[in-house]
């Protein structure tokens, strides 16, 4: 890794050149950088403003426009703290610009304002008995240099109680000799694209004459990151296929055709256009990974369903993997049921008699095509061939290795433990988005080295600029369709002191036949005490609600337990479920009209939406209450998000906008912690102009032979977790 040409370096050479070497950076000031991510002289020069103070946009005080968002300047000529009550506190400060004078009012901040201080303020003035005023702006202080920067002044983010002015000149010293910066792109794709020039585009960032320079740079580090970042995926995908010999399954699709000519309704224009997308990737010889996206409600099963019968048709097996126990209960369940309406179950054997097993094998009675379903998780096991249902684990276990068994229902525990497959044609991941590159590898394994169809289903609703990203390395369907006759779940925020109302409400539904779920308050981090709290609800409930027949659901329920609660919950022997969140995901009881969630306002905004969408799966109007006296603003929003739309995909986005997007990202990618400048909600475009360019070039190119510098970035910038990428 040297410098490329005669003088220009590459990011990637920037990057492998610690920030201690910057002069004005002694080894205290570096510890402090490294301990927040910077660590190289490229780290330093992407640590970009987070904005710009343009000196020529400063209002007088004598002639500011009121209620607007604007920014002022002036010396603080006094200063007061004061504290108001406990934990309350207020700062205030007189200003100055010469033309007027300013009350500025903090509560409960952490601002430094000195007296005799040169500020900047940014943020509304209003006119409170004939004086100006301002609360909570945003406060820059001007130290004396910056006078000398020009009529720009950037204002980089403090990083470890460095100031931003001591950051501004460190990166002022670094600047000129690391420049000039070399451009990885191809100069075409440079000015198709009308992106700044690389070096131009950092100097600029940082210094820039105009604060419209400053935005076009920005807009060029934000695509070079999404870039980077869009690239790794394409390669990643390109791995996968390439390194990959999977299935072109083959049949006729009468299996799948027998299988939905069956079912009790017609699928919806989303679902038929799922179904043959899914089609047409699994008669391709190389591997599908594809995402099947959809609200919750819209009817990913069937879908799944559907392309399980082509694997199978096709002579392979299928694997169903659910994130929890119950849930892989009610997909054996449903499947069963279902093969059963379509005439598709064996007939049923009596295990003891081994003669009875023999004909099993042939996949086919006199009648036609059979399907033979298994479920098999850490505590129970069952399969559809046998008379009396419940089957040994061992002999389950046996069966899926003979290929005696078509399909197999479970948990994850099917890819972790060491369940061996006579020939896995299309592994079905519901309800899981964390399911990543290492449990694709597992996948392969259990498959002889051929890699399986990959089917991921998520009910998550995830904007689509996340997708994008998050599953850039998948292919997307999209069930955008909910099945006809759905009344909208109508949700009403109710305070606690009129839960009398919803006791009435569930003794109502209950009178006509119908179910509701009561959902206990989070306990964060300990499941004992959320059970214990659950335990006692439920307690309560059943004297308050009797005689109705209350039933309790939690996550330190023997397996066994929690089967059973939920089959009688199923079967209408229960009317009320008060359970904790493990009732989340997928949980299908179309007769259950009510879901009430206490402490809703503590619930996270994707949680809340999973949890509404337990109920409105049949054709019933159903309710959700939000029990809640929110103490937070944050909670306040989640509340009134929730009873202004049943959207997921606008929820999902203003959970984004609540929480940003760190926390949204987890550690499903490599690199996406690391999104420093772009945001996805923002830049949505830009992301999309980055995954085509990515994509187009690694199609191409899928070596990145004749892009040098592009490989050498991504892999220089997002470390070792791409390391593997670029192994051959
Ligand atoms: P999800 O997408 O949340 O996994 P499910 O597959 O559990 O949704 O389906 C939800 C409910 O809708 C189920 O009860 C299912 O039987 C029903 N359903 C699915 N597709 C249709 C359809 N096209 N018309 C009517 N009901 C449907
Ligand atoms: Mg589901």
């Amino acid at each position: 890794m040297t410098a490329t040409g005669t003088t220009s370096r590459s990011l990637a050479y920037l990057a492998g050149v610690p920030a201690e070497r910057v002069k004005g950076i002694g080894p205290r000031s570096a510890k402090k950088l490294g301990d927040n991510g910077i660590h190289s002289v490229a780290d330093l020069l992407l640590h970009v403003p987070r904005r710009y103070l343009d000196r020529s946009q400063l209002f007088d005080l004598a002639s500011v426009p009121l209620g607007e968002e604007v920014t002022v300047g002036g010396t603080v000529l006094a200063v007061e703290l004061r504290r108001l009550s406990k934990n309350r506190k207020r700062t205030s400060a007189r200003i100055s610009d010469g033309t007027n004078l300013l009350t500025v009012t903090w509560f409960n901040p952490y601002v430094k304002v000195a007296k005799g201080a040169d500020v900047v303020l940014s943020g509304k003035v209003e006119r409170f008995r004939g004086r100006l005023q301002m609360s909570n702006p945003d406060i820059d202080t001007l130290d004396p240099d910056s006078l000398l920067i020009g009529r720009v002044v950037p204002i980089h983010p403090a990083v470890g109680g460095l100031s931003p002015t001591k950051i501004r000149s460190a990166i002022a010293n670094a600047l000129p000799r690391a420049r000039p910066i070399e451009d990885p792109l191809p100069r075409g794709m440079v000015e198709r694209l009308g992106l700044m020039e690389r070096d131009a585009a950092i100097g600029m960032v940082h210094f820039p004459d105009e604060a419209s320079d400053a935005s076009r740079a920005r807009e060029r580090l934000v695509f070079d990151e999404l870039f980077r970042l869009e690239v790794a995926l394409a390669l990643q995908k390109h791995r996968q296929i390439e390194g990959s010999v999977g299935i072109a399954h083959d049949g006729d699709g009468t299996l799948a055709a027998a299988f939905l000519d069956a079912l009790p309704y017609s699928l919806t224009g989303a679902q038929r256009r799922a179904i043959e997308e899914l089609d047409a990737d699994m008669t391709q010889a190389h591997p599908m990974h594809r995402l099947l996206q959809g609200e919750v409600g819209s009817g990913k099963t069937v879908v799944a369903a559907a392309a399980l019968l082509t694997a199978v048709q096709g002579g392979h097996q299928g694997a169903v993997m659910a994130p929890t126990e119950v849930l892989a209960v009610q997909h054996y369940l449903g499947l069963r049921d279902l093969l059963e309406e379509a005439g598709l179950d064996p007939p049923r054997h009596d295990p003891s008699a081994p003669e009875g097993m023999v004909s099993l094998f042939g996949g086919e009675t006199a009648d036609g095509p059979v399907v033979r379903l298994a479920l098999l998780t850490s505590s129970s096991a069952e399969v559809n061939f046998v008379a009396a249902g419940a089957a040994r684990r061992a002999d389950v276990i046996r069966w899926i290795a003979d290929g005696m068994v078509d399909l197999v229902v479970g948990t994850h525990s099917l890819i972790q433990d060491a369940i061996e497959f006579a020939g896995l044609g299309l592994a079905v991941v519901d309800e899981q988005h964390r399911f990543g590159v290492h449990q694709r590898v597992q996948l392969k394994e259990k498959a002889d080295g051929y890699a399986p169809d990959v089917l991921i289903m998520t009910a998550t609703p995830i904007p689509r600029t996340l997708s994008m990203t998050l599953y850039g390395d998948l292919d997307v369907s999209v069930l955008d369709e909910m099945p006809p006759g759905r009344l909208p779940c109508r949700t009403r925020h109710v305070r606690p002191a009129d839960i009398a109302e919803v006791y009435d409400l569930i003794r109502h539904e209950a009178g006509a036949g119908r179910q509701a779920f009561v959902v206990c308050p989070l306990v964060e981090d300990s499941d004992k005490l959320e059970a214990a709290s659950a335990t006692a609800e439920h307690e309560r409930l059943s004297s308050i609600l009797a005689p109705l027949r209350v039933g309790l659901m939690h996550g330190q329920l023997r397996p066994s337990e929690k089967e059973d609660v939920m089959r009688r919950f199923r079967r209408g022997e229960l009317d009320v479920l008060v359970a904790t969140t493990v009732i989340e995901v997928g949980i299908d009881i179309p007769n259950a009209t009510v879901m009430v969630i206490e402490d809703a306002d503590r619930f996270g905004l994707s949680q809340l939406h999973q949890l509404r969408g337990r109920v409105g799966r049949g054709s019933d109007q159903a309710t959700c209450v939000l029990v809640a006296d929110p103490s937070t603003d944050v909670g306040e929003q989640r509340i009134a998000a929730m009873v202004a739309t049943t959207d997921g995909f606008r929820l999902a986005e203003e959970d984004l906008r609540i929480r940003g997007q760190g926390t949204v990202f987890g550690a499903r990618q490599a690199g996406l912690k690391d999104l420093k400048l772009a945001d996805i909600l923002r830049d949505a475009e830009t992301l999309a102009v980055a995954r085509r360019e990515a994509f187009a070039l690694v199609a191409s190119d899928p070596d990145l032979r004749g892009s040098a510098p592009v490989a050498e970035e991504v892999r220089a910038m997002l470390g070792a977790d791409v390391e593997w990428l670029f192994k051959s």
